[in-house]
């Protein structure tokens, strides 16, 4: 049985409201949505355009129609029992908080129905209360438990546990996704990773009541190795495990989710903070952040950053794990690439931005407008600045170089105070008002705001001339 499905990438960002934040919507909207649903309260048009967006998006992914089949995974030990310990872990926390976040994830969007036993409990302890085993549905296509082994030396490798004579295809493709992301306990390398087995509870009461059973043991917790490629594996040996248990191809594609919080000018820097996550991206540790043109669409500058946490977000999407490391946070110095631009923002996890989203918000940079002369003088080797090209084309009559626009500032930003020395015939420009009155104490000419800036380090150079 092969089943193959595919369903086109959802792509869920709030791109086009400044400042609104999906995290407080998404909240509100499962607020408005629990109170709809247990009161009959109204909600408002605004609000169920969202909702729609909202349902349209996310929930896709967990309540297409299944294909009937049913599968149990079990995590091993449970309760008060630890199971096997090594590298600061144990089976039972690991499967369940590290592995089991990722089992959820595929379980949700594969096509069958995959139900896991109950986290709290241990099946085994529950098995021989004549629960556990005893009860599991006959309904259930194949039970699957999952464990990881633990030696004091230094053995390595997974292998598959079944009864003689019920070893299944399902079984051997576990096999193969424990041999490739593991490699198999050489003492079952040559039965294909299988192990057959009599002597365990569960596997022989399964075995009595005909439902198809295998116990998986991933790796040795013991063997650092072992362990450090399971956790870098997580998610490729979940959906692995689901399609062995399922026989499907799981060729979903990728949902995005994203929010731009903060697009703004402050300080003489462009601010951005938001988050952004893709299933598709689970292992990489940074992403591009890219300021660009909205008019021609090109690019104008780039930052890559670091996943930072975010556990609002993580919350609100726990079935799905990068939403916990989805937070970015950068700002781009003001600087003339910017000037005269409406700057949008563009984030993805590949350089060449492949499936980079842009979020709908512009910003607005002003200046052009503003031309800064430059002229030089020979005799003392001082350079002017001045926004006035008249008081530029008057130096030059007076035997001053012209050397053109130098950079153009913006109509807004902090004053640069021009001074003169009547003694030197030298200027000074400065940002600061305290070298300004000082110079002005000691003899200094106070004369003009020559020009705003945005960019405080142009401004602090300048005054070196
Ligand atoms: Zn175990």
């Amino acid at each position: 049985m092969k089943k193959l499905f595919n369903f086109a990438t959802l792509i869920l960002c709030i791109l086009g409201l400044s400042s609104t934040s999906l995290v407080a919507n998404a909240e509100e909207i499962s607020s408005n949505y629990d109170s709809l649903t247990a009161e009959g309260q109204l909600i408002t048009e605004e609000q169920e355009a969202t909702l729609a967006d909202f349902q349209e998006a996310l929930p896709k992914a967990r309540t297409f129609a299944r294909s009937g089949n049913k599968y149990l995974i079990v995590l091993g030990h449970g309760d008060n029992e630890l199971g096997a310990q090594g590298n600061g872990t144990n089976e039972k926390d690991f499967t369940r908080n590290e592995l089991l976040p990722y089992l959820r994830k595929y379980a949700e969007i594969s096509n069958a129905q995959i139900d896991f036993y109950d986290p709290n409990k241990n099946m085994y302890t529950e098995s021989q209360k004549k629960a556990g085993a005893f009860t599991v549905s006959t309904s259930y296509q194949s039970v699957t438990e999952l464990h990881l082994d633990g030696s004091i030396g230094d053995e390595t490798g997974g292998h598959v546990i079944v009864a003689p004579g019920t070893n299944n295809p399902q079984d051997y493709a576990i096999a193969n996704t424990l041999k490739e992301y593991v490699g198999w306990n050489p003492k079952y390398a040559g039965n294909q990773g299988l192990n057959y087995r009599t002597d365990l509870y569960n596997l022989q009461i399964f075995k009595d009541r005909g439902i198809p059973y295998r116990l998986v043991e991933i790796g040795f917790i013991s063997n650092a190795k072992d362990l450090a490629a399971i956790r870098n594996n997580l998610d490729g040996i979940a959906k692995r495990i689901i399609e062995g248990i399922t026989g499907e191809k799981i060729n979903h594609t990728t949902l995005t989710l994203c929010n731009l919080e903060t697009f703004a000018e402050n300080n003489g820097q462009i601010q951005l903070k938001g988050w952004y996550f893709s299933e598709a991206n689970t292992l990489q540790q940074q992403r591009w952040l890219v300021l660009i043109d909205s008019a021609t669409g090109q690019e104008v500058q780039r930052v890559a950053v670091k996943n930072q946490a975010r556990a609002d977000v993580g919350a609100l999407y726990p079935q799905y794990p990068t939403a916990h490391w989805s937070g970015f946070e950068a700002s781009f110095p003001m600087n003339e690439k910017f000037y005269n631009k409406n700057l949008q923002v563009k984030i993805g996890y590949e350089a060449n931005l492949q499936s980079a989203v842009t979020f709908g918000q512009q910003l607005t940079i002003g200046g052009t407008n503003n031309p800064i002369y430059r002229v030089y003088n020979p005799n003392n080797g001082e350079h002017f600045y001045t926004k006035s090209q008249g008081e530029a084309q008057n130096l030059v009559a007076n035997g001053w170089q012209d050397e053109g626009v130098s950079w153009h500032a913006p109509n807004a930003g902090s004053e640069v105070y021009r001074l003169y020395n009547p003694n030197s015939g030298e200027h000074h420009y400065t940002l600061n008002t305290n070298e300004r009155d000082s110079l002005v104490g000691s003899g200094w000419q106070y004369e003009a705001v020559s020009w705003y800036s945005a960019d405080s380090k142009k401004t602090s150079d300048l005054s070196l001339v």
